[in-house]
Parts: C-alpha cells; sequence; structure tokens
C-alpha cells in the first residue's frame, strides 16, 4: 500500500489557480493544522475558480492575497521554518489588460510554514529536452508533435501526446492523445523493417 502524502503542521500554498485549491483542500485532510494560500495579486486577478475557493475556505484554508513569497528560510534542523515574502501593490495593466503587481519596497515580511507547496503550474521536465537528440521542443519545454494525429515528434519512433504537448489541459485530452500515439506506435512497428 501507498504511504500517505507526510504533511507538516503550518503549509503555505503558492499560487491562486484551482490546483492551488486542491493543495490547500488536500493539506487540510492530510492533518495540517494551519493552511494559507500565498498569492501576488488579489482575489479578483486569481485564475482559479471561486467555487473551489469557496470549498477550501469552508474546509479551513486561509488567503493572503498581495503576497509574493521571495525566499525560503531554514530552521536549525536545516527543514523549512519560514517563506519570506514581499507585499505587492497592482501597477499598470499588462498586454492582457490584468495589472501588473509591483513589489512594495521594503515591506519584507515572514510566514512561518514547515511545508511550501508550489502550485505555479507544471511544465514538462526540461531533461527530456535537453538529453534527447532530435527531440524539438518550444515553450517552457512542450514537445512539438509534426502529426496531431500520429503524436509523431521531430524523432523517428518518438511519439507524444498529453500535457508535455499542450501544456497543463484535462485527463480526458491526455487519454486522446495517449490512444492515438498507442496506435502509431503499432503501426510504425508494424511497418518497421
Ligand atoms: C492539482 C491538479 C488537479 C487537476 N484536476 C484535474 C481534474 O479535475 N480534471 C482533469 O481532467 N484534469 C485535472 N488535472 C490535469 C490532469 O491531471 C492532467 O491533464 C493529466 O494528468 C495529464 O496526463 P499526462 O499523462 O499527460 O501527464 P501526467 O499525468 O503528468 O503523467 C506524466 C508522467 O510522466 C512522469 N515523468 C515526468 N518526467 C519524467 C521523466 N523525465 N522520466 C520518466 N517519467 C517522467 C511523471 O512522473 C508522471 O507520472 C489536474 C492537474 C493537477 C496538477
Amino acid at each position: 500500500m501507498r504511504k500517505p502524502l507526510e504533511i507538516g503542521r503550518r503549509v503555505v500554498v503558492i499560487g491562486g489557480g484551482d490546483t492551488a485549491s486542491d493543495c490547500l483542500r488536500t493539506a487540510i485532510r492530510l492533518g495540517a493544522e494551519d493552511v494559507t494560500c500565498l498569492y501576488r495579486r488579489t482575489e479578483k486577478e486569481m485564475p482559479g475558480g471561486k467555487k473551489d475557493r469557496k470549498m477550501a475556505r469552508e474546509e479551513g484554508a486561509k488567503y493572503r492575497f498581495l503576497t509574493q513569497p521571495v525566499k525560503f528560510i531554514a530552521g536549525a534542523d536545516g527543514k523549512l521554518a519560514a517563506v519570506e515574502c514581499i507585499e505587492m501593490k497592482l501597477g499598470e495593466p499588462d498586454a492582457k489588460g490584468r495589472r501588473k503587481p509591483v513589489p512594495v519596497e521594503g515591506s519584507n515580511f515572514s510566514v512561518a510554514a514547515d511545508t511550501a507547496i508550489l502550485a505555479l503550474g507544471y511544465w514538462p521536465d526540461p531533461i527530456i529536452s535537453k538529453t534527447t537528440p532530435d527531440l524539438e521542443t518550444h515553450d517552457w519545454g512542450l514537445v512539438s508533435v509534426k502529426n496531431k494525429a500520429t503524436g509523431q515528434t521531430s524523432r523517428e519512433g518518438v511519439f507524444s501526446g498529453g500535457d508535455c504537448v499542450t501544456g497543463p489541459d484535462l485527463v480526458v485530452t491526455a487519454m486522446v492523445g495517449g490512444r492515438k500515439a498507442a496506435l502509431a506506435i503499432d503501426e510504425y512497428l508494424k511497418n518497421k523493417k
């Protein structure tokens, strides 16, 4: 049987999407006593769903807005003891119209924590592109697919699908990519001389 994940007593979750809401609620259910979300903009700019935040709050999660973590601070035992943060304010809108968070000089403060969870989006392991000759990647290491119907990559005999091709998406999208690639691999192997 899989061992349950170990969680600290005071947990901070960094990020503002649905993954952050999942992490907050999971941390509480794993027994953490104090669970706080740190987000660098205000609630209005949060990309995650309102309903998920409502449920996280109902379970006991707290939120600190306009808060940007800048440093992890270790205790005497070498383990995480606190997260140093800086207060932010909203500045001018960016290209997408979202107001950019700007640090407030000298406003650093620390939040006690023994576990920090980074819920800041997820991208392919960069080692894949660095160590695989002829495998083309693009933005944040996503694998380039030459043929969407098969998942064929730039490298002969290598097929790809799922989040490492699309970026963060859904289980069903990954399943479709996986099925297409599996069929194409079968075909490729049958035709290989
Ligand atoms: C918190 C959270 C909540 C989500 N909720 C939902 C939801 O409610 N509904 C939904 O549809 N989707 C949800 N998603 C998205 C969904 O989980 C993904 O879209 C889906 O898992 C993608 O499947 P995948 O097979 O492409 O990648 P993954 O499931 O990420 O599988 C990739 C696998 O490759 C392994 N791997 C990575 N690098 C290497 C390497 N170098 N060598 C060997 N193995 C490696 C990883 O360990 C992993 O096992 C959620 C995601 C997160 C993070």
